[in-house]
């Protein structure tokens, strides 16, 4: 690692300020009405960035470098989560019912610490920035797909962005540098409808119970036996309703479930199976369904050679101890609709792990991390963009 002179640059106060400021006002997805003309004001500060607004809550940033190249997009998400916040933050959450529970007030207050960065170094950039702070990541379908569909990303070359999390060492920079960055998530939701009689005449009826039983079974089977066993991937049955009586056989009942997978052939196959066992799981008994199947967030598939190359960007500035084996993070993120615009990378960012004091994991009411591990981010981020504009 070096040290670089825009370390120097870096507005780390501010930064600080501007993520507790989005903490202790979070907003649900979809109206980060005050927390997006709050980062509109900060980048006006700035000199001269071009400021757009694809979607009404989300903001675009450009900062155009003094001579031609390249344009990389950097991505950071801004919504709060439907959650009542229990820290002890004196700057905790003032909207009730509304917490930043995910960290993504960390990802805005970075990024736009980085935007002011790099519009320093405008005089010496070779292409283009951007920068978009994104709605609504935590609400399917998810900002990302609006951003992506707004027209407004145009010749984009590489996209990336980073996701704090504790259970990682603070400051640490995690990054798969091939394939899956994250699982995609997918769910459904049938409501089996038999028809209802005496629990002493079942001939009479439908009985939906013993047909979803076989449907939850068979769902068992995909991955066991439909699925290549390398190729990851869950089926999980979390919701399963029926009946209100010992002897009367009820007339509908309620299967919903999640689907994770890491491969797009798979996410297909898996959905289209779901439907088959289903269907004709029903028409064997003669029962109707009525099925939602929610495709949400395709799996985040990190380009091998941006990867390659932010990992690379990113131990010039740290110290190899902090950029350990980057590992696919168990959660899903609608960061992957940005592979529809360009070869992504997405990495995350130590928040401080258990043994620092950081034990408990995002979306928890509890959540909290180090803000020391904030200006690891900025450098992470910076040196990506310098790195890939290189003339
Ligand atoms: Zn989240
Ligand atoms: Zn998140």
């Amino acid at each position: 690692m070096q040290e670089k002179t825009w370390f120097q640059l870096i507005p780390q106060s501010e930064m600080i300020n501007w993520r507790r400021h989005f903490h202790e006002y979070p907003e649900l997805s979809f109206k980060e009405v005050k927390t997006s003309n709050y980062i509109i004001d900060i980048l006006k500060s700035f000199d001269d960035i071009k400021i757009t607004q694809p979607t009404p809550t989300s903001v675009l940033g450009t900062i155009v470098g003094q001579y031609p190249g390249k344009k990389i997009l950097i991505r950071a998400d801004i919504d709060g989560l439907p959650v009542t916040e229990e820290t002890d933050l004196a700057f905790k959450s003032q909207n009730q019912g509304v917490m930043q529970a995910c960290g993504h007030d960390t990802h805005a207050a970075i990024l736009l610490a980085t935007t002011k960065v790099l519009n320093d170094l405008r005089d010496q950039l070779h292409g283009t920035v951007q920068v978009i702070f994104q709605h609504a990541e935590e609400q399917v379908p998810g900002g990302a797909r609006e951003i992506v569909a707004s027209g407004q990303l145009h010749d984009i070359d590489a996209v990336i962005g980073l996701h704090i999390m504790t259970g990682l060492k603070a400051g640490s920079i995690n990054i798969v540098t091939e394939g899956a960055a994250t699982t995609g998530a997918d769910a459904f939701e049938v409501t089996i409808q038999g028809r209802g009689s005496h629990g002493s005449m079942p001939q009479e009826g439908i009985d939906p119970i013993t047909i979803s039983a076989e449907i939850v079974n068979q769902l068992h089977t995909i991955t066991s036996r439909f699925t290549p066993p390398k190729d990851l991937n869950v089926v999980t049955v979390g919701q399963f309703q029926s009946g209100v009586a010992v002897n009367v056989l009820p007339d509908t009942a309620f299967i919903g479930g999640s689907v994770r997978t890491i491969n797009e052939d798979t996410r297909q196959a898996i959905a289209q199976r779901i439907k088959k066992i289903i269907h004709n799981t029903c028409d064997t008994y003669g029962a109707s369904y009525d099925l939602n199947y929610q495709f949400a967030y395709a799996a985040v598939i990190n380009d091998g050679q941006l990867s390659q190359l932010v990992k690379e960007s990113v131990l010039d500035v740290l110290p190899a101890a902090m950029v350990p084996q980057g590992q696919m993070m168990s959660a899903s993120e609608d960061f992957s609709a940005y592979a529809k615009v360009a070869p992504v990378c997405f990495f995350l960012l130590g928040g401080g792990d258990e043994a620092e004091g950081y034990p408990y994991s995002n979306h928890s009411p509890k959540f909290i991390i180090d803000e020391s591990s904030l200006i690891n981010g900025v450098k992470a981020e910076i040196a990506s963009v310098l790195n890939f504009l290189k003339a």
